[in-house]
């Protein structure tokens, strides 16, 4: 596989029985061995910089069914079966907002599956304690402050995030 000059591959994640597309996210090298091994699909976090165990946080995990390459292997298609909602909003695709060629109203959407990468950033933040690399990709490059600074900082999205972890996560709507 091709992966481009950041280390990263776009992954197209599809429902193996239905075909409908789930979600879009990236792969590094390790994401991509973890994901061919199986039984899950591992993505790369863009916002905390690691590898991302889809589902670690809300139990919807993606569970492998087939991996093709794309013509010239810098994407790869992921038939998946999933055990719940692909997207953290609970929708069983990503892919469910009408395209707009305006930035109004998608202020906080970074891309798929972002909101869920920050879950998991919290929960791996509260279950391996570490000094730095969260506060510091929840803060942007002006948070070179020690964490202990910053955890003091008013911050919008963690708060917000962190009610959001108490509640239940999504479930599956009954078929
Ligand atoms: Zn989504």
């Amino acid at each position: 596989m091709r992966f481009n000059d950041r280390g990263l591959l776009p992954a197209i994640i599809q429902h193996a029985e239905t075909g409908e597309v789930l979600t879009l996210a990236y792969m590094d090298a390790q994401a991509l061995r973890r994901t061919l091994e199986g039984p899950d699909v591992w993505f790369y976090s863009r916002s905390r910089g690691t590898l991302w165990h889809k589902g670690e946080t809300s139990g919807n995990y993606l569970k492998v069914h087939s991996a093709v390459a794309d013509c010239d292997s810098d994407a790869i298609l992921v038939k998946v079966r999933p055990t719940g909602p692909a997207c953290h909003t609970g929708q069983e695709s990503c892919f469910h907002n009408p395209a707009s060629d305006t930035e109004e109203g998608h202020e906080l959407d970074e891309g798929p599956g972002v909101v869920e990468e920050l879950f998991d950033t919290i929960r791996d933040r509260k279950l391996h304690p570490t000094e730095g690399s969260y506060t510091a990709s929840l803060f942007g490059p002006d948070a070179t402050a020690s964490p202990r600074r910053s955890s003091k900082r008013p911050a919008r999205w963690p708060s917000r995030a962190s009610e959001a972890m108490q509640t239940e996560p999504p479930r599956k709507a009954p078929t």
